[in-house]
Formats: C-alpha cells, sequence, structure tokens
C-alpha cells in the first residue's frame, strides 16, 4: 500500500499564485478563485490516482495556510476579524495579510518557519477570549468534494498539540484550551465519520522536537479523549509526525489506540531502532522512506533494505513529510536526459512509492525496476574535483583561524578608517524598482547587450552612491542592482549549480522560492562582483563595502547533493567565496560583508543536535571564508533575524569584525542578551524596521539609538536599517535613511557634549 503526507497544492503552473493575486487586487471574483481551488484540488488527486497511490488526501489543500485553516475550523479568529463584514474568505485573507480599508484595521497574525524548512505557518495568537469552537467547514466539503469525484479521502488536519504548541498565549489558559481543542477535535471525528470518511489524518510534527514530562502530560490529555471519540465514532486516526524522529514519545504513541502511526525515516535519526524495538501488530506503520524535502531519485535497494527490516504487520509506503517542501514536476525542465534522470520532485516521486511498493512485494516485473534504479545509482553522475577534495581533507586549524585576535584587529581598523562614532551604514541593496528589473529583463531577451546593461547599473551604483555621499553615509555599497537574488546571482558564477525552469516550491501563502539545485562540486568560474564593486569604489572617497553571500546561506537555500555530505558541499562553498572575498581585497576593498541571512535556518530541531549536526561545522565554514584577509579588512555580517539569544557564542565565533541584524520589530531584547553574554563582535542592531514603508521620524531613531546605547558601548556601535531595501520604494528609502543619518548625528553631537565616547 501507498500513501503520502500531502502533495503541493500551489499548481504546476503556479495557478493559486497568480489567481489568488489576482483576487487579491480585484481583478477576479471569489467564484473565479474556488474554480481554480477546486480544479487544482482535482487535478492533483487525479495524480495521485493515475500514479497508482492507494490512500489520497484531502484538506492538505490551502488557500494560504495549513495552520490558519485550523484556526479559522476551530474559531480561534480575533473578535476583530470576526467583526469585519467581509466573507469568511476574506476574514482568512485578513488574518493572513492584514486588512486596512473602508471597515477599519486590522493586523495580520505573524508568520513563522514551519519547522526546518522554508515554509511559513501562520502563528496563531490565543487570549483570553480564545475558545475552541467546531465552526469551519473547509475539511468536510473536501471530503465531499473527494466522494463526488469517487475517491474516499483521508483529511488531514494539523493535531492539536502541534497547534497549541505553536500557537503564541496571550493571558490564555492552556490547561482550559487543551479541554476545548480535545472536544473540538472529537467533533470533527464524529462528522467526519458520520460524512462516511475511514481515516483521519492528524499531522504532529512537533513531537520530533525534544519533549519534557509537561509536553507528553498535554499530549495524553488532549488524545485520550479524542481516541475514546474515534472509537465510539469508528473512525480511524492516522497520527503522522515528520522532519525527525518521535524518541521522546515513541512508548506512549505505540500504547496508544491509534489505527495508523506515520514516522519519518530520512530526517529521523532513531526511527528505524524504534520500530525495530517492537511495533504493535494491530497498527498500520506509515513508513515515511521517500524524502518529502528534496530533489533526488530515491536509491530503491537501500529504501528496501530499510523496509525489509520492519517488524511490522500492516505497512504502507509514504513519504517523509508533505511534498509541499518539494517543486511539482521534473517533466517540464529543460535538463538533458543524463541530468534529469537523477531528479524525482513531487509527481515522480508518486512512482516511486509506487515502484517501491512493487518492489517490495515482489510484483512481477519489478525485478527489471529495481535493476534500473539500480544502474542509475552505479553510474558516475559527475566527475569528481579531486585536488579539490584533497584540499579540503587537508585544510588544517589556521585555515580556519583568521589572525591576529578580534580585539587587536578592531584596534588597528579603527585607527586605519578614522570612521565617526556611531558609523552609520546599510545592509547593501536599494531599491530594485521597475526599471532596474526591467533591464535584466532585456538583457535576458537580448534586448540590451552586455555592455548596455553594464554601463545602466553603472549608472544606477554611481547615482546611489553620490545620495549615499550626499545624505552622509560613513560606509557606503554600491546597491547590489545587478543581481535578482542573493544566492542565484552567486550560484550563476559558480560551477556545480543547475538553475531550474519551473522548480517552484510555496515558501508563505502566494509566495514561491526556486532554489537552485548543487549538482556537483562548487569552485569560483570567474570573479563575481569584483567589478561593481571596484567601479564603485574608484567612485568615491568614502569606503565601499563588497557585499557576498556566506556559503552557510548559500547551501541552506539551495537543494543539497546526497551524495557528499552537507558538511563538505558548504566548505566548498566557502573555498569558492574565500576566493572572491581575497579578489575584493586585492582590488581595493577594505570592508567586505559576508551575509548569512539563512544560518540559522537549518538549526536541528533538538538541542541537542545543535552544535555536533549543524554549527561545529557550519560556523568553521563562515570562518574559511575570511581567515586569510589582511587585519586591517574589515570582516561585517548581516543576519535578517535577532533570534540567536540561544547560540550567542557560535555567532561571535564566526569572528566576524562586525555584525548587522534585525532588532526593531524584537525590542532590541537580544541586545541584554549580548551584554550578559560579553558578545565581542561590535554590533549593528536595525535601528528601523524595513519591512514596512512607514519612515520613522528622527526623534524615533534617535530614541532607539540611545536605548541601544544602554545597552552596548558606543565604541562597539554602528547604526543601520533592519535588512536591506531591495524591496522597498525610492522616496521612502531615501526619507527614512535621511532622518537615520540625521539621528545618529544627533546622538553623535550628545556623546561628544558629554564627552563620553571617547577613549
Ligand atoms: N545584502 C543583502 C541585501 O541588502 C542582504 C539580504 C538579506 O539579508 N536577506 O539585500
Ligand atoms: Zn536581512
Amino acid at each position: 500500500m501507498t500513501t503520502v503526507v500531502g502533495f503541493p497544492r500551489i499548481g504546476e503552473q503556479r495557478e493559486l499564485k497568480f489567481v489568488t493575486e489576482k483576487y487579491f487586487k480585484g481583478e477576479l471574483d471569489q467564484d473565479e478563485l474556488a474554480r481554480t481551488g477546486k480544479e487544482l484540488r482535482q487535478r492533483d488527486w487525479g495524480y495521485l490516482q493515475k500514479a497508482g497511490i492507494d490512500e489520497i488526501p484531502s484538506n492538505d489543500f490551502s488557500y494560504y495556510d495549513q495552520v490558519l485553516d485550523a484556526a479559522f475550523l476551530f474559531d480561534l479568529v480575533p473578535a476583530a476579524v470576526k467583526a469585519l463584514p467581509l466573507s469568511a474568505l476574506d476574514k482568512y485573507f485578513a488574518l493572513a495579510r492584514g486588512y486596512q480599508g473602508e471597515y477599519g484595521n486590522v493586523l495580520a497574525w505573524p508568520m513563522k518557519k514551519w519547522f526546518n524548512t522554508n515554509y511559513h505557518y501562520i502563528v496563531p495568537q490565543l487570549g483570553k477570549d480564545s475558545h475552541f469552537k467546531l465552526t469551519g467547514g473547509k475539511i468536510f466539503q473536501e471530503f465531499a468534494e473527494g466522494k463526488q469525484q469517487g475517491i474516499l479521502t483521508r483529511p488531514v488536519l494539523v493535531g492539536p498539540f502541534t497547534l497549541l504548541k505553536l500557537s503564541e498565549l496571550h493571558d490564555a489558559d492552556l490547561c482550559c484550551l487543551a479541554k476545548e481543542a480535545a472536544k473540538a477535535y472529537s467533533e470533527v471525528i464524529a462528522r467526519l465519520a458520520q460524512a462516511g470518511a475511514e481515516w483521519l489524518q492528524l499531522d504532529e510534527p512537533f513531537l520530533v522536537k525534544d519533549l519534557d514530562e509537561d509536553d507528553k502530560k498535554l499530549f495524553q490529555e488532549l488524545y485520550q479523549p479524542l481516541l475514546e471519540a474515534k472509537e465510539q465514532a469508528g473512525l480511524k486516526i492516522l497520527l503522522q509526525s515528520y522532519f525527525g524522529d518521535v524518541r521522546d514519545i515513541y512508548d506512549d504513541l505505540v500504547a496508544l489506540p491509534f489505527d495508523g502511526i506515520g514516522l519519518d525515516f530520512v530526517e529521523g535519526k532513531q526511527t528505524l531502532d524504534l520500530v525495530k524495538g517492537g511495533f504493535p501488530d494491530d497498527k498500520v506503520l506509515y513508513a515515511g522512506v521517500v524524502n518529502g524535502k528534496n530533489v533526488w531519485r530515491n536509491n530503491y535497494e537501500k529504501t528496501i533494505a530499510i523496509l525489509k527490516q520492519l517488524p511490522v504487520k500492516h505497512l504502507v509506503i509514504s513519504t517523509s513529510c508533505s511534498l509541499l517542501h518539494v517543486p511539482i514536476t521534473v517533466a517540464s525542465e529543460d535538463f538533458a536526459p543524463e541530468v534529469k534522470e537523477h531528479f524525482a520532485f513531487a509527481k515522480e516521486k508518486l512512482a516511486e512509492l509506487h515502484d517501491l511498493a512493487a518492489i517490495f512485494r515482489a510484483a512481477a516485473g519489478s525485478q527489471a525496476v529495481l535493476a534500473k534504479n539500480q544502474a542509475l545509482f552505479a553510474k558516475k553522475r559527475v566527475e569528481e574535483d579531486q585536488a579539490l577534495h584533497e584540499k579540503i581533507k587537508h585544510l588544517t586549524k589556521e585555515d580556519f583561524n583568521r589572525k591576529p585576535a578580534r580585539s587587536e584587529r578592531e584596534t588597528l581598523q579603527k585607527a586605519e578608517f578614522n570612521l565617526p562614532l556611531l558609523p552609520t551604514t546599510t545592509i547593501g541593496s536599494f531599491p530594485q524598482t521597475k526599471e532596474v528589473r526591467q533591464k535584466r529583463r532585456q538583457l535576458r531577451k537580448g534586448e540590451l547587450t552586455a555592455s548596455q546593461y553594464d554601463d545602466f547599473v553603472k549608472g544606477k551604483i554611481a547615482e546611489w552612491l553620490k545620495w549615499q555621499e550626499e545624505a552622509g553615509f560613513d560606509v557606503l555599497v554600491h546597491g547590489e542592482f545587478e543581481r535578482n537574488d542573493m544566492v542565484e546571482y552567486f550560484g550563476q558564477h559558480l560551477s556545480g549549480y543547475l538553475f531550474s525552469k519551473n522548480a517552484w516550491v510555496q515558501s508563505y501563502g502566494t509566495r514561491c522560492v526556486k532554489p537552485p539545485i548543487i549538482w556537483g562540486d562548487i569552485k569560483r568560474k570567474e570573479a563575481i562582483t569584483v567589478a561593481w564593486s571596484a567601479y564603485a569604489q574608484s567612485q568615491t572617497k568614502k569606503l565601499v563595502k563588497g557585499m557576498l553571500t556566506g556559503p552557510v546561506t548559500m547551501l541552506n537555500w539551495s537543494f543539497p547533493r546526497e551524495d557528499i555530505s552537507t558538511e563538505e558541499s558548504t566548505l566548498q562553498l566557502a573555498l569558492a567565496i574565500q576566493e572572491e572575498v581575497l579578489d575584493l581585497e586585492k582590488h581595493g576593498i577594505k570592508i567586505i560583508q559576508i551575509d548569512e541571512a539563512a544560518l540559522r535556518e537549518k538549526l536541528p530541531l533538538r538541542k541537542s543536535d545543535w552544535y555536533s549536526d549543524y554549527l561545529d561545522w557550519a560556523i568553521p565554514a563562515f570562518r574559511l571564508v575570511h581567515s586569510k584577509v589582511k587585519p586591517q579588512t574589515q570582516i561585517h555580517t548581516h543576519m535578517c533575524y535577532s533570534e540567536f539569544t540561544d547560540i550567542i557564542p557560535a555567532i561571535d565565533a564566526m569572528d566576524a569584525d562586525v555584525i548587522s541584524f534585525e532588532a526593531s520589530r524584537s525590542k532590541l531584547e537580544i541586545l541584554d542578551a549580548l551584554k550578559a553574554q560579553h558578545f565581542e563582535t561590535e554590533v549593528g542592531p536595525g535601528v528601523y524596521d524595513i519591512h514596512s514603508p512607514r519612515v520613522p521620524s528622527v526623534s524615533e531613531i534617535e530614541a532607539t539609538i540611545k536605548k541601544i546605547l544602554t545597552k552596548i558601548p558606543a565604541q562597539k556601535d554602528w547604526i543601520n536599517p533592519d535588512c536591506g531595501l531591495k524591496t522597498r520604494g525610492v522616496p521612502e528609502t531615501k526619507a527614512s535613511l535621511t532622518n537615520l543619518v540625521a539621528a545618529a548625528r544627533a546622538v553623535r553631537a550628545e556623546l561628544a557634549e558629554k564627552g563620553e565616547g571617547e577613549n
């Protein structure tokens, strides 16, 4: 038997995205949106059916997000949203995106990364007035829709434990909420049973995190009543986990009367051992053996070897997690056949499940399928760069250690640059206006020659350098007009990268990303940013900061290889970027920023794995990039978030000279932690939020700077916005930055008056 945990819902041509965005703009009506939604569901079910998948999920479709869907199903919607005189769907979008219109102003619920993926879910905010009440209908409608189509689907719903653990509680009583949740979920069970459903899948990915006794108790409190309800209703429950193993609660899970348990054999390091330790005969094991996150073909021989070790009576072969995290099909890509055959996106993974089931039960003809797959894996896929592998093998401690120590460098750099106290700078990009994007498009279509395009970019650089000088910035940037994206642009200048045409993956709501694929060994093919940075520096006497993407971010925002370790790929990237750093230095760039916007992204879900599985190689990879620069060359890094309170020593160990990060929205809490832990790196906590078009006033920024100065000595403090400005408009950017410089100058003057801030 076969199934999937879930299927991508955005559509092969991102139909749902385009239709929904048109709907937001008022260009089409709700009926049309609903029609597209229905068509997509039918089409996706059709794919699963055609591929011979035995059990087909429903309600894995969503107009925005599955957690927000659950909040609406259970009426956890804030009163302000409920009060809006809008249709149910518009209220839903109001909570997802915020509402500002004739009926008032409602803030969106915040968004967070869904476990260790690049998908973002909406974080429910539960308060005193939040009560679980079954009022929504989407899950029932979609089940009925499947039935009409002749498919008895298995509805999917975020489980109560994960829903509560992911929600933010503001004055809400967890105990009451848990009781209500158990009751409301029980009602869902009863209604689905009545409607003729056989199974309900409850997704509980939170079970793969470190769980304490309170968590386990909460789980029991939620599930005991719910499991009683399912016995009465006669519905079967599949408890589905993913993104790791459930070691902390496995014994409880197998002891409870679940009918099926879904486990992840790809990311779950202990899953196989747990199951080998015993799995009850009366339950179905949903074995997640086909990787729901990567794009490579499954190695059938290895997978079958795992399946053969499972001491279980009832087995369903499944994906490790929802296929939401992979693109839909490789069929539409232009890769050469000998490249294409190595990939399996969502649709191809369906065929893999079918193959695996056939091989596992030794069906007629399956031997040939296995042999073909074995031949694929036996093939030499890429020419290994032996010299590079050797180089990595022989890296020594010195290669990861910049000299002299940071405190000494700090003195040297202060003398060299002679910057004022509280130096002002920006994070790198300036607005990517329509014009900028249009020129890039024209270059791609051949409507502009390379030299015409270069002249355009140079013009932009010169224009913005002049503006920064006039505005009074201390450290300037060239503005990143040449790049579309911080990973793709670099990948295009490296060997070993592959770019797809249509391999989109949902990031949040209607937003999708197209991660490039690391296909082979990585090397710098040519200089990447040197010409732009050198040109910029030649146009001004002020310092221009070079701007690069760091190795960990390059890796985390790409689909990684599976034939060599992630660590090794990252070191390859680090060596390539190291070349670029040294090249920039050679061309007179004295300050180089290496962005690690995605460093935190792949932090393991279990704290105990943070260092051993990740930071122990990710941080050295960053150090490798800048270990060989001169003491006077200043290395900056940037992170788009400030949630690193718990890994402050690791961030300091990156050994950058300066780090800028988001701080305005997180109310500067991070600064206390930095102070307490004697953070050594100079810091630029963002002084205003660039994610909003609002222009902050001088006095507002001044107040923020002063707050920062109560925690960070002025000698260590930089003044900059939160993040890059590429998504902003020109007028608001200029207005905000002008205020930023004015605020920095005002504070500087005050400090000088008090005689503070001088060494
Ligand atoms: N240097 C990049 C920019 O300014 C950083 C982007 C990011 O942090 N995501 O756009
Ligand atoms: Zn950022």
